[in-house]
């Protein structure tokens, strides 16, 4: 019996990334099926039925579906986030469930620097802007997305520093032509634009606020392409009102956002949806990536990207 891989997408992958998956497939001797646009759980719940590997996006793996998939051994979320999945239900079958991170980082790090410039020029309306040519960029969390950020804003002739407390090896920033600085409190004192990067953690929750934005130079830019949770709302509201030369740009809505779009008018902007990732590239990247990790995780057992370990 030939392995059976279901792409299950309620909004489907590009043709391009469809193709690029049979074939990952297919080389592996393995059968593809598909089942795109789907309106109702049924038909989930029926195709999944004799699927050993599934891959999806925002699609949601219930205890249900995971019920109803009785050979299924490997859940692929193509992207980041995998709160649409119920990974107890699959841990308790002892189903791998997976992501693809990385795959969307050039996507949120090209976001990151048009933000910058967009801010830069006044968000594109009449009046002198400034460059960011010649500007200190500061990145806060060096992974798959700082680094990006980094080697980009190095490439616009920017000064880049960068903190990341879990990255030792000062190799990874020298190799990018990046000065590693050793506290929070020395990166926003020097950079006029502060590119977030960090996740939402316990430790990070909250975390950005009134005297970080208070110690950053005159006219700098806040960018959060990160997640809403790591700002204290209230503290930027605070920085914002007491110095009316910083500004922030964010593809998270805050939860005040409507209060700030009012006070701060053109020194604030928000995304209508977080867009960070929704590049046809990215899109692309993960279902690729999705493919060959279950490719990778049937012949050779590999557990890498795991998240129910
Ligand atoms: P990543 O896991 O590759 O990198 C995260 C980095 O943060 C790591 O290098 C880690 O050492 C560092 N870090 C962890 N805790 C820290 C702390 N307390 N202080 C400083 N550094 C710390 O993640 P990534 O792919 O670069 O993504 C970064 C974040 O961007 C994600 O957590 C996610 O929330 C967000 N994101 C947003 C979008 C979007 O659509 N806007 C898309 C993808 C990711």
């Amino acid at each position: 019996d030939t392995m059976k891989i279901l792409v299950a997408t309620e909004k489907p992958f590009a043709k391009k990334a469809v193709d690029g998956i049979r074939g990952i497939v297919e080389n592996a001797g393995y059968e593809l099926a598909l089942l795109e646009k789907y309106t109702d759980k049924s038909q989930l719940l029926e195709a999944v039925a004799d699927v050993d590997a599934l891959i999806i996006r925002s699609d949601k793996v219930t205890a249900e579906v995971i019920a109803a998939a009785k050979n299924l051994k490997i859940v692929v979320r193509a992207g980041a986030g995998y709160d649409n999945v119920d990974l107890e239900a699959a841990s308790a079958r002892g189903i791998v469930v997976m992501n693809t991170p990385g795959q969307n980082s050039n996507a949120v790090a090209e976001l990151a620097l048009a933000m910058m410039i967009y801010m830069s020029r006044n968000r594109f309306t009449p009046g002198t802007g400034t460059e960011i040519q010649g500007k200190t960029l500061g990145i806060h969390a060096y992974g798959n997305v700082g680094k990006l950020v980094g080697r980009k804003g190095k490439a616009l002739g920017m000064n880049v520093v960068a903190y990341d407390p879990f990255i030792t090896d000062e190799a990874v920033f020298a190799a990018d032509g990046v000065k590693k600085v050793a506290s929070v409190e020395e990166l926003y004192k020097v950079s006029d634009f502060l590119s977030l990067h960090i996740p939402a953690t316990e430790q990070t929750k909250g975390s950005i606020g009134y005297d970080l934005l208070m110690s950053m130079p005159k006219g700098a830019t806040l960018v959060n392409t990160a997640r809403k949770e790591v700002i204290d709302e209230a503290g930027v509201v605070r920085a914002l009102t007491e110095r009316e030369d910083l500004k922030y740009i964010t593809d998270i809505a805050a939860g005040n956002q409507a209060e700030l779009d009012e006070k701060f008018c053109k020194r604030v902007f928000a995304t209508a949806k977080k867009m960070g990732a929704e590049t046809a590239e990215a899109n692309i990247n993960a279902g690729l990536a999705a493919a060959s990790q279950i490719v990778d995780f049937l012949k050779n057992g590999n557990t890498r990207f795991q998240v129910n370990k």
